[in-house]
């Protein structure tokens, strides 16, 4: 995996925020700010599709322009920007993982998002205020103390917390509720950082770069050469590619079947809430909710884990 970041992207089409472009729009009450992204008709064929607009969709479009020069690129989104996972997430922003692979390939990504704002001149909001585990029994605190260990050792921050440190850290949680809290740990460099932020931030520099951002736009089917996808029906159109890229999250296993073929998971629905969140100052989880099995929705566009482990 290359440490390079992406060059910083310098283009006419991107109305470039600083102070002084906040002032001078203060004079107009901030009513001539030019749109986030272009709002382009489909065009019937591309270099490369991306099917979703969350997250993932939008950064691989980034990328594709900013990093790799493919700027005949479309994303197809069938609601709105974000409207899938990355627009309601609890907004945790972390490499506190296990297993060596996992912890470069999130720890790889924590290191872009620490630049991320620049890069795309545009506050994605990321503040580290760290991100704590909580833990409830003996049991878990040895497993903690390994997965902290671990994490330690494949060169990311962590770093143990009795109860009287996670006391300082969050006064108002109650650590005599049915699941005692008996210690945690800290990753320091996590955070949070704004879903909605991180998701226009990289429409904004992906449009500037020529990529094309097409909301409303469901894809229904695919249109086959032999084994091969050439293009999308979708509620606006047949759209054509070289190349097709699915981010869709939980409608994975849906559009892979309406493509012929099929994946190893399957989408459930689930509804979860993070209601309680802004509560609290600091992201907290706890080790025992993470080990209870997850199931991933298709309507509520939640993510699924069903898993024993930390990593
Ligand atoms: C409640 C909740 C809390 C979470 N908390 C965290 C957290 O704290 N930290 C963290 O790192 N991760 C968190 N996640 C996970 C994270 O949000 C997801 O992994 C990430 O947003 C997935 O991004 P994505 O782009 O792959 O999917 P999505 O954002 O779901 O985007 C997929 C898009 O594809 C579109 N789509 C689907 N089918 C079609 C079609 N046929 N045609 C066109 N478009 C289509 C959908 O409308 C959707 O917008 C959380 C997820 C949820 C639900």
């Amino acid at each position: 995996m290359g440490q390079s970041h992406p060059e910083p992207i310098h283009c006419r089409l991107m109305q470039k925020y600083s102070a002084s472009s906040i002032l001078r729009h203060a004079l107009s009450h901030h009513r001539k700010w030019p749109p986030l992204w272009r709002n382009p008709e489909p065009k019937p064929s591309y270099d490369v599709v991306i099917i979703g607009g969350g997250g993932h969709g939008l950064a691989t479009a980034y990328f594709l322009a900013s990093k790799y020069g493919l700027r005949n690129v479309a994303v197809l989104e069938k609601g709105w920007l974000g409207g899938g996972n990355s627009g309601r997430n609890t907004q945790a922003t972390r490499s506190n993982y296990f297993y060596p692979t996992s912890t470069r390939f999130y720890d790889y990504s924590l290191r872009l998002y620490e630049t991320l704002g620049r890069d795309l001149n545009f506050n994605v909001m990321l503040s580290q205020r760290g991100v704590v585990s909580l833990v409830s029994n003996p049991h878990e605190l040895e497993l903690t103390r390994r997965w902290a260990n671990a994490i330690y050792l494949n060169g990311v921050d962590a770093q143990m917390l009795s109860v009287a440190e996670i006391k300082r850290l969050m006064p108002r949680l109650n650590f005599q509720g049915r699941l005692p809290i008996i210690g945690g740990f800290i990753q320091k460099r996590g955070g949070i950082s704004r879903h909605d932020a991180v998701n226009w931030g990289f429409a904004r520099a992906a449009s500037a770069l020529g990529v094309d951002i097409i909301q409303n736009c469901e894809v229904k089917a695919f249109e086959m050469n032999g084994n091969r996808v050439v293009g999308v029906s979708t509620t606006r159109g047949s759209i054509g590619a070289e190349r097709f890229a699915m981010a869709v999250a939980g409608h994975s296993s849906e559009l892979a079947r309406l493509a012929g073929f099929r994946l190893p998971i399957t989408s459930m629905a689930l509804s979860w809430s993070s209601a309680g969140a802004p509560m609290f100052t600091t992201p907290i989880r706890s080790a025992a909710a993470w080990r209870t099995p997850r199931r991933c929705s298709r309507h509520c566009s939640s993510y699924f884990r069903v898993s024993a482990g930390c990593g």
